[in-house]
């Protein structure tokens, strides 16, 4: 069992998480700082955690984690389902496309 901080809920249902996964991709790509031109942000995305259930449909790619990058979220869910915000979750894919 991997140690996880405790109150951390599934990414995908409220039950509390019982293990943390790598998520599809580590890093993301925020953009250009509009303040300064000379610097990209690139955020380290943290583990994904998961209920015993959906750690197992992750693997099993039954569910795919999304992520939401709007600073009210910037938490992870459901590819295809809408954040909190309204916004989707985003793909996280291993390629740079
Ligand atoms: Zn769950
Ligand atoms: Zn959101």
């Amino acid at each position: 069992m991997t140690s996880l901080v405790s109150g951390a809920v599934c990414a995908l249902c409220e039950s509390p998480a019982t293990e943390a996964i790598d998520p599809p991709r580590r890093t993301l790509d925020r953009g250009l700082d509009p303040s300064d031109t000379s610097y990209s942000v690139t955020v380290i995305l943290p583990d994904v955690s998961l209920c015993a259930g959906h750690a197992a449909d992750v693997r099993e790619g039954e569910k795919v984690i999304g992520w939401c990058d709007d600073e009210q979220c910037r938490t992870y869910g459901e590819l295809g389902e809408t954040s909190a915000c309204g916004h989707p979750f985003i793909k996280l894919s291993k390629s740079k496309t």
